[in-house]
């Protein structure tokens, strides 16, 4: 080889080599980002805004009005009234905690805009035994003064009817109490039994999407999808709205994110990666405007069976795909675990008030199947 060869070559090798060292390093930003998902976000959904669904827009979410007669503590920037917790997130959402929030004024705002939110709650196979707590708690608590409609997603309709005689008086009291108010409506889904208690949670999804298409959408506001076995203890109303809400799961809210129970398989559509991750949100609570809990649904349901097909269920079902869901789609309000607690944790000293928490269940009793 003469010496000119030699010299092109070795230079053509010293151009090539850092030039596919580039490519290199390019493609593996690219497959990393890819399937952590900043490109591709999880599978779409099919069109959340096909004709099916045809939203109107909601003026009150944009414009606040509050009484001119209302008189109330004054606000301070720099005096804090909870200086124990964080009240906002990185993305400058309101974490919700009691004593941040002036509740009379916040109720004066939302009242004379009349709106209304309807509530999901399942109760299918032996789960239909909470439904009396939880609605005659939710006729004490949830959103009082305002139009409140239940939907029961249930395969025992009787005992459904049973329960609603018996809560009867109580569901009622509203009204006789505040006239200005109504009381609880509640409306009885039927839908199929099931023998895993994995589908039955997993099917959630796919039923709120399709409620919202067939009955809500240009007749309710906002909507809080919640578990049925569970109480209402506090106030649970209007401090809660927002566009999309999601509640802080209590039992990982002093973790490091690697340890949150998320979805740590690459080939799941619910995959988080370990170095990601806000925080880590129940699924059995969350809700919002019905297009942004629509497009939340139709979303997780579109995921959960894109994996079903790979025969992959997420570690915590649709908990998972909502936790994914939540980590591109930043929730606009986020509620601590004052609003989702469980009864079996002794309550943490942040934790001022328990406005809503899971009761102790004998899991075997209950589910049929362990
Ligand atoms: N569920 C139901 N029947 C079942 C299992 C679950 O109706 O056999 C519904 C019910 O609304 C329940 C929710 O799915 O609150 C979630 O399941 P579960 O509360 O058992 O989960 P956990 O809160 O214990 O994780
Ligand atoms: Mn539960």
């Amino acid at each position: 080889m003469s010496f000119k060869m030699h010299l092109l070559t070795s230079r053509t090798v010293a151009v090539i080599l850092p030039v596919l060292l580039l490519l290199g390093m390019l493609y593996s930003y690219i497959w990393r980002h890819y399937r952590d998902g900043i490109f591709g976000q999880e599978v779409r959904p099919a069109d959340g805004s096909s004709s099916r669904v045809d939203f109107t827009i909601v003026n009150h979410w944009f414009h606040l009005v509050a009484s001119d007669y209302l008189e109330y503590q004054q606000p301070s920037i720099v005096q804090g009234s909870r200086t124990d917790v964080v009240t906002v997130t990185p993305w400058l959402a309101p974490i919700v905690w009691e004593g941040t929030y002036n509740p009379e004024l916040l109720d004066s705002i939302y009242r004379p805009q009349n709106i209304s939110i309807a509530a999901t709650v399942f109760a299918v196979g032996k789960y239909t035994k909470f439904l009396r707590d939880f609605l005659e708690t939710a006729e004490q608590h949830f959103f009082v003064g305002f139009k409140v409609h239940v939907y029961v997603f249930t395969d025992r309709p009787k005992e459904v009817h049973q329960v609603k005689m018996a809560s009867g008086r109580q569901l009622f009291k509203r009204a006789a109490v505040d006239s200005a108010s109504s009381p609880l409506q509640l409306t009885v889904v039927p839908v199929p039994g099931s023998n895993r208690w994995q589908e039955i949670s997993a099917r959630r999804m796919e039923l709120i999407q399709t409620l919202i298409e067939e009955k809500l959408q240009n007749h309710m506001d906002y909507i809080f999808c919640l578990d049925v076995d569970s109480k209402f203890h506090g106030r649970w109303g209007t401090e809660s709205l927002g566009a999309l809400v999601a509640v802080i799961h209590p039992g990982y809210y002093r973790d490091d994110r690697s340890k949150f129970p998320y979805e740590r398989r690459p080939e799941s559509t619910a995959y988080v990666a370990p170095r990601k991750g806000d925080f880590y949100y129940c699924g059995g609570a969350f809700g919002g405007l019905l297009q942004e809990v629509h497009r939340l649904a139709n979303t997780c349901r579109t995921n959960f069976e894109a994996d079903a097909k790979k025969g992959i269920e997420a570690a915590w079902q649709e908990e998972s795909h909502l936790n994914r869901y939540m980590l591109i789609n930043k929730p606009t309000k986020v509620l601590s675990p004052e609003y989702l607690w469980q009864d079996f944790k002794p309550r943490n000293p942040e934790v001022r008030i328990i406005r809503f928490s899971g009761v102790i269940k004998n899991y075997a009793d209950i589910r049929p199947n362990v």
